[in-house]
């Protein structure tokens, strides 16, 4: 199997999710909740676009198949451990929602037992970028600046900044998040410690999938595992957490940090007041709010518009305890409890007293980070290549646009424009889908009931042909006998009455030889013979050869013959003889005269032959049953009802079709399609 360009990419530079395409089952919902359609459907599979991609998660919980997977890092950190290499562990201040049973110390001792020489808490890194952002901030608004600023602890939001609205890169706070700044604590700590230390190994324990691509960028961290992966990795180690001894955190010990996972939590560490009605500060959560936001900002400052908020303080979920990586029973407020308890409980370093002299050392540190557009590449779609698009589904006028979304997409023209770019594939709209399936099905009961007429004439066909064979031979002698017989008795003035019988038995044999040929030609199973036809003559002859039907003169022709017809390659014989049947009946069923109109009509392809008269019609009754063989309603001696069989198997045979109606204004029309090859003239 090729290999897919999602999975090459994601090897180059390893994405927090990935897809396992054989649990793919095409139902788009990864498409639908994917905040930047980062995902290509390739005959039918969703895979990821790394390049679109902001491992925001969304599509793990959305995939109800298990088809899109958090990229685990157990292994990686296992083998870390197994190195014997130093190792510090960073736990994330949402730690308490997700361990609800387990008690902080035992937590930090069973991370101590899988083999971390230092067991720290994020939040003491929050609080340094707390006060970053405190002193950004009150910068900004003392400058009467009238720049703003977007907060970026958030992973998920700086990666969609920086991919999709790169226009907003210079608006991000340039400072590290809680992690990194943590990180580079430790790190220094190390160093500060043994100048000639090696740093040691830093793995980050957290609820965000996005913080494993956030690692990879900024390098200061090695591996990062989701709290669930941290029970695998609990595990794969043997430890129970709930049986282990307590230890407390190394320090330092947080301030308020602890409090960053839930709703503001930023502004409330970092003293920022958020009220609503005076603060220029905006407080915006959740993946649709905050794109929206972003996308509005985007489009004021392309704009030049000035934008009255000075700090927009930005999280991907609903505060860092309800993201997707977020598992177990509780719901949002029983997780947020659990934070609030943790930092009531413990015991209080918040007093500026106590902080102040642990956090000056670090205040040194560098705590600032630049980030980097990574500007799209896609181009914008023409117009008439989106209209040709949407035409292929059947979509030509804007009120067949249903923008139902089955595809995942928010419209029609959004997901014409990925199909374009070949994100997207034109089978992914239902409606089209269920319009095609009726046809197929429609097309199919009709072919159904084809094959079952087309069974019913073999084997009539095969019966009356043998009947008829048999029949051939004794007729032929019975005709010759019978004419010898009648010639013996024409000069004779005695046998008046015998050369009547006679002449009546010729009449019937002759009568019954035309309904054996007529019953042979049916059943005959001829080929079809195409030949370059000129099909206007040969209506033109069959008109003139019929209107020896016309006896009292009475019927006028009427003609509209398409010059365009040229040459077609049908079996000119067998058309010959559709034509003289179908005008040869029409004529016969105006015996008071009439008019028979002759059409014939080009199309790609094909071409179409019409005949009408204004006789009295076809009986709605009687239309079903018109090209059943034997039927007709024409008095004994003069119809066999074998005609339009016979034409009905040679138009089929060309591949073609014929169909019997009643005009609107009276009288009977027949229409012949017939297809040719394509090797045409
Ligand atoms: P036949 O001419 O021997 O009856 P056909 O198969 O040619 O056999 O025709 C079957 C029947 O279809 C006719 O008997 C007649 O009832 C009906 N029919 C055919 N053409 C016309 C027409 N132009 N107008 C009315 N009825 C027609």
């Amino acid at each position: 199997m090729g290999e897919r360009t999602s999975d090459r990419t994601a090897r180059e530079r390893p994405l927090g999710v990935y897809t396992e395409g054989e649990h793919c089952k095409k139902c788009y919902s990864c498409v639908r909740i994917c905040p930047t359609k980062a995902i290509v459907v390739h005959s039918g599979e969703a895979n990821i676009i790394p390049e679109k991609c902001i491992s925001c998660g969304y599509c793990v919980g959305g995939c109800s198949q298990g088809a899109k997977k958090i990229r685990s890092s157990v292994a990686e950190v296992v083998a870390l451990l197994e190195t014997g290499h130093p190792c510090s562990v960073l736990l994330a201040p949402s730690f308490p929602a997700a361990f609800p049973g387990i008690d902080a110390p035992r937590l930090a001792g069973a991370l101590a037992a899988c083999g971390f020489a230092g067991v720290y808490e994020v939040a003491y890194g929050a609080d340094l970028v707390s006060d970053e952002y405190s002193r950004l901030y009150r910068r900004l608004v003392a400058s009467g600046d009238q720049r703003f600023v977007i907060s970026s602890p958030c992973p998920a939001v700086v990666s969609y900044v920086e991919k999709i609205c790169p226009e907003l890169v210079p608006y991000l706070a340039p400072i590290k998040s809680p992690m990194e700044a943590m990180a580079t604590v430790v790190r220094a700590r190390a160093v500060g410690a043994d100048a000639h230390a090696a740093p040691p190994a830093v793995v980050f324990v957290g609820p965000c999938v996005a913080k494993k691509d956030e690692a990879v960028r900024s390098s200061l961290v090695d591996e990062v595992l989701t709290f669930q992966e941290l029970r695998e990795l609990f595990e794969a180690r043997g430890i129970d957490p709930e049986r282990q001894e307590a230890r407390p955190f190394d320090p330092p010990r947080p301030r308020d940090g602890e409090i960053y996972p839930v709703t503001g939590g930023l502004l409330k560490s970092a003293a920022i007041d958020a009220d609503l009605l005076e603060s220029p500060v905006a407080v915006v959560e959740g993946s649709t709010r905050v794109t929206e936001l972003l996308q509005s900002l985007n489009e004021s400052v392309r704009a030049g518009r000035y934008v009255e908020t000075r700090l927009f303080d930005l999280l991907f979920c609903e505060g860092c305890i309800a993201g997707p990586a977020i598992t177990g029973e509780l719901d949002l407020q029983g997780r947020k409890k659990l934070i609030v308890d943790y930092m009531k409980d413990r015991p209080p370093a918040r007093d500026i007293r106590e902080w102040a002299p642990v956090s000056r050392e670090h205040r040194g540190l560098d705590f600032s980070k630049a980030f980097h557009a990574e500007p799209s590449l896609e181009v914008p779609v023409p117009e008439e290549d989106i209209r040709r698009i949407l035409a292929v589904t059947g979509k030509v006028r804007p009120e067949h646009e249903l923008n139902c979304r089955a595809c995942g997409y928010g419209s029609c023209r959004e997901k014409a424009v990925a199909v374009y770019r070949g994100i997207a594939e034109v089978e992914m709209c239902l409606p089209y889908l269920i319009t095609k399936l009726e046809t197929a099905i429609s097309d199919l009961k009709e072919n159904q009931s084809r094959l079952i007429h087309a069974e019913k004439l073999a084997s009539m066909g095969q019966m009356a042909a043998g009947i008829a064979h048999e029949l051939n031979n004794p007729l032929g002698v019975i005709l010759m006998y019978a004419n010898i017989l009648k010639e013996d008795l024409a000069g004779r003035s005695d046998s008046e009455r015998q050369l009547d019988d006679v002449e009546r038995i010729v009449r019937e044999s002759e009568r019954s030889r035309s309904i054996v040929r007529g019953i042979l030609n049916f059943a005959r199973e001829e080929k079809v013979d195409r030949e370059p036809t000129d099909i206007n003559a040969l209506l033109s002859e069959s008109i003139e050869a019929a209107r020896a039907f016309d006896t009292a003169g009475q019927i006028r022709v009427e003609l509209d013959l398409d010059d365009a017809l040229g040459l077609c390659r049908v079996d000119r014989r067998q058309m010959r003889q559709v034509f003289d049947n179908i005008i040869k009946n029409a004529i016969e069923a105006m015996p008071g005269g009439g008019s028979l109109a002759v059409e014939s009509r080009r199309d790609v392809g094909q071409f179409t032959v019409a005949i009408s008269d204004t006789g009295p019609g076809i009986p709605e009754e009687n239309l079903s049953k018109l090209f059943s063989p034997f039927f007709t309603t024409k008095p004994v001696g003069k119809g066999t009802g074998l005609g339009l069989v016979v034409c009905y198997g040679i138009v089929k045979m060309h591949g073609g079709s014929i169909k019997a109606e009643n005009r609107p204004g009276g009288g009977a029309r027949f229409e012949i399609t017939v297809q040719e090859p394509q090797e045409a003239v």
